[in-house]
């Protein structure tokens, strides 16, 4: 069976990263979706609020799993024994850090490969933090979430900093 782990901080999850996703299901046996938790970073949503609304998003592929972790990527996977990371792609911005990461993954652990996605067009400029930066100044981000989650998502930037 091949498997892939798709890593991020879905702070919140956006449709760029809804599209990614749809479309590694259709390429892996098995997309697990890993949320990191970095006790360092401080998001706006919590480790589980961002567990919660991803799992709603995803709830209809089939294929798609939610976790969560901690610490060293390359660990998680050794752990649930998956080699492939799927990484998103949008400007060339993104590029010089993927690249560095991707490096690093594989010198960490050779039996890793880290695959990239261009972003669909539609979503080249989107990210949760403009996401985060737009909902919270009382923006429309109707269209960069999925409608399942689009309340909720407004709602908690509505009242952040309450
Ligand atoms: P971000 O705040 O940049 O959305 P994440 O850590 O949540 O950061 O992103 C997780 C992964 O999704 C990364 O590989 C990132 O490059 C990718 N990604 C984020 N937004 C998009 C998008 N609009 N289109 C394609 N890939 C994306």
């Amino acid at each position: 069976m091949k498997a892939c782990v798709y890593p991020g901080s879905f702070d919140p999850v956006t449709n760029g990263h809804l599209d990614i996703i749809k479309r590694a299901s259709r390429m892996f046996d098995k997309v697990i979706v890993a949320v990191v938790y970095n006790p360092n970073k401080t998001a706006t949503f919590t480790l589980e609020e961002r567990v919660e609304l991803m799992k709603e998003v995803v709830k209809d592929i089939e294929n798609v799993e939610v976790a969560c972790f901690q610490g060293l990527l390359i660990d998680y996977m050794r752990a649930k024994n998956v080699q492939v990371i799927i990484k998103g792609l949008r400007a060339i911005s993104d590029f010089e850090n993927e690249f560095q990461m991707a490096l690093m993954n594989r010198k960490l652990d050779n039996n890793i490969e880290t695959v990239f996605m261009m972003t669909s067009e539609r979503y080249s400029y989107l990210s949760s933090s403009a996401v985060k930066e737009v909902g919270s100044l009382g923006g429309c981000i109707k269209d960069l979430v999925p409608d399942v989650i689009l309340h909720r998502v407004m709602d908690k930037l509505a009242n952040k900093g309450d």
